[in-house]
């Protein structure tokens, strides 16, 4: 049986003392299950001192993107090598507010996923078509499209290991979830071409979350269906409560 993987995304919010006390009221709180993880997703200046905060805890942390490159002239940007030193466990990749507004490409999302995987670190990858796509019917296809885009030139151990998070763009942060059943069929879709690629053992072992306006109230019907193994949350993560009934819920 696959794992429940709930990830927080924070996105760019909190200050540093937010950041600390959320940490201090939910670390100790997340239960020592072997089949949930629970993921912060938090901004780069904090990561250090959650990493610190989390030693000894099941909370592990993730950042929000990274550059694929391990040094160089890259101002502003922070390398896997920065991330491993660091001991973040995860990154998430080719978010699409990363891929609108910051060129993040289906070629860089593959670049990094391999210096992910070369560093130590989980790597995230969200996928997840525009509202035009869904109307126009090209869901499946375009999904398909990023995900084999992404996973390019990985072992099937290294397919295996990663985590997919369909976030359909139409929902996040807009209040509108698809439907249970929408979701898992994308999902379902998403593991079919992982088998394709890879092979059907291969993909039955990779964590596929749903992201887009999961809240508590809708967090269990998503997690009830077949191929859909976790979140991605963004809002309903950065109250330390909220978060703490979505990890519940994976339990
Ligand atoms: P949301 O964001 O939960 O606020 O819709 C999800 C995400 O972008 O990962």
């Amino acid at each position: 049986m696959r794992k429940k993987v709930i990830a927080g995304n924070w996105k760019m919010n909190k200050i540093a003392t937010e950041a600390n006390e959320f940490v201090d009221e939910v670390a100790a709180k997340v239960p020592e299950d072997k089949q949930v993880e629970a993921i912060v997703c938090a901004p780069f200046p904090f990561l250090a001192a959650i990493v610190d905060k989390t030693k000894n805890t099941n909370l592990k942390v993730a950042a929000q993107t990274m550059h694929y490159e391990e040094s160089g002239a890259f101002t502003g940007e922070v390398s896997p090598t920065m991330l491993e030193d660091l001991g973040v466990s995860h990154v998430v990749l080719g978010h699409s507010e990363r891929r609108e507004y910051y060129n993040e490409t289906d070629e860089t999302v593959n670049k990094k996923t391999h210096a992910a995987f070369n560093h130590h670190l989980v790597p995230i990858v969200c996928v997840g078509e525009t509202l035009e796509q869904r109307e126009a019917n090209e869901t499946m296809d375009h999904v398909e499209n990023q995900v084999t885009k992404a996973l390019k030139g990985l072992s099937n151990q290294q397919v295996a290991d990663t985590i997919i998070a369909y976030e359909p763009i139409w929902a996040i942060g807009t209040g509108k979830t698809a439907t249970s059943d929408e979701a898992n069929e994308v999902c379902a879709h998403i593991r079919q071409v992982i088998g394709k690629i890879t092979s059907p053992e291969t993909a039955e072992k990779v964590v596929i979350q749903y992201g887009g306006s999961v809240k508590p109230a809708n967090i269990e019907e998503l997690l009830a269906q077949s191929d859909i193994d976790g979140a991605l949350v963004g809002g309903a993560s950065l109250k330390s409560d909220s978060f703490l009934q979505l990890v519940e819920a994976g339990t």
